[in-house]
């Protein structure tokens, strides 16, 4: 297929190149144009602009950090969108953003789906997300090979809004998990367990998740390279409580885990690894 690809970040840069090595075409954008450089040296086609790409190409992907970016490159792709032409946006946003994306794309005639995803800088590499799509389900349809290519699995949710809010129940549960886990470490370095011991302990047991055995060793040697930037996992947390707000839903849990990556924001921890939460905690 021939596909546009917007945003060329932590997430967009390994997708696109997944695009190429399955042999579509593609031609990439990014709104700071050195960062579109090492999907041009796997064989891309730089556009000038996000109009530009979209009119190339029968779909369009879009990857971008937040609501204001993913609205403000939907309103710049437009121009180059017409009856025919597909737009997923696979960035994390609210469900009223996707609706307003889905508006104007499909004010073109173009077809529409979100399609979050789960997982972080490695299952984008390995070509293992699990997209969360909900939108026009012809687009859906047609998207099969490109899913396929980034991902492991692909959900169709319905309505625009229901993927974007599986995403955020996801991450709300991540952010907490990993708050917990920050807490964890932390009372056992304080109470002179060794915390390489409780990673393993934690392994065996019902509580033994891949996201703790990834992060923990890193965590424990103090290193926070950023696979998912703290401050996309504070967003995340911020939307998913707005989201709880909306349905008068209580979420204490949450709630607290969110103020501890505030506060890690604060302390200038945004572009470090979610996981680096862990510092809000010891101080
Ligand atoms: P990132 O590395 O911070 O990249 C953000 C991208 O958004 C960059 O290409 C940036 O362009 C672009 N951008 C920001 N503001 C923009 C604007 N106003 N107009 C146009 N482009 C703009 O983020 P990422 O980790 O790839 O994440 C991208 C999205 O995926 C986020 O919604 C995030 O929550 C979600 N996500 C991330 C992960 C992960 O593990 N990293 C996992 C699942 C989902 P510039 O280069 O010009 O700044």
């Amino acid at each position: 297929m021939k596909i546009a690809f917007l945003g060329c970040g932590i997430m967009g840069v390994p997708m696109a190149k997944n695009l190429l090595n399955a042999g579509h075409e593609v031609i990439v954008w990014n709104r700071t144009s050195a960062a579109t450089a090492p999907v041009v040296e796997a064989g891309a086609r730089e556009a000038k602009s996000a109009s530009e790409a979209c009119a190339a190409a029968e779909v369009t992907f879009v990857m971008v950090s937040t609501p204001e970016a993913a609205l403000a490159v939907a309103r710049a792709a437009k121009d180059g969108l017409s009856a025919g032409k597909g737009y997923v946006d696979v960035s994390t946003v609210d469900a009223k953003t996707s609706s307003e994306i889905a508006a104007i794309v499909r004010s073109t005639g173009a077809e529409f789906l979100e399609a979050p995803v789960s997982g972080s800088k490695k299952p984008a590499e390995d070509g293992a997300l699990i997209f969360l799509c909900a939108g026009d389900e012809a687009l859906y349809g047609r998207c099969q090979a490109p899913l396929e290519t980034m991902g492991k699995a692909h959900f169709f949710l319905g309505e625009v809004g229901q993927g974007a809010k599986m995403k955020l129940v996801v991450n709300m549960i991540m952010g907490s998990m990993m708050g917990a886990f920050a807490e964890g470490l932390t009372l056992s370095e304080k109470c002179d367990l060794d915390p390489d011991t409780l990673l393993q302990v934690i392994s065996l047991g019902a509580i033994a998740s891949p996201m703790f055995a990834l992060k923990g060793p890193s965590m424990n040697a103090g290193k926070f390279a950023p696979a998912f930037p703290l401050k996309h996992q504070q967003k995340d947390m911020r939307l998913a409580i707005a989201l709880a707000d909306e349905l008068a839903q209580e979420m204490p849990v949450a709630a607290a885990a969110n103020e501890l990556y505030k506060r890690a924001r604060r302390d200038g921890c945004d572009d470090e690894d979610f996981s680096a939460v862990l510092k809000a905690v010891k101080k």
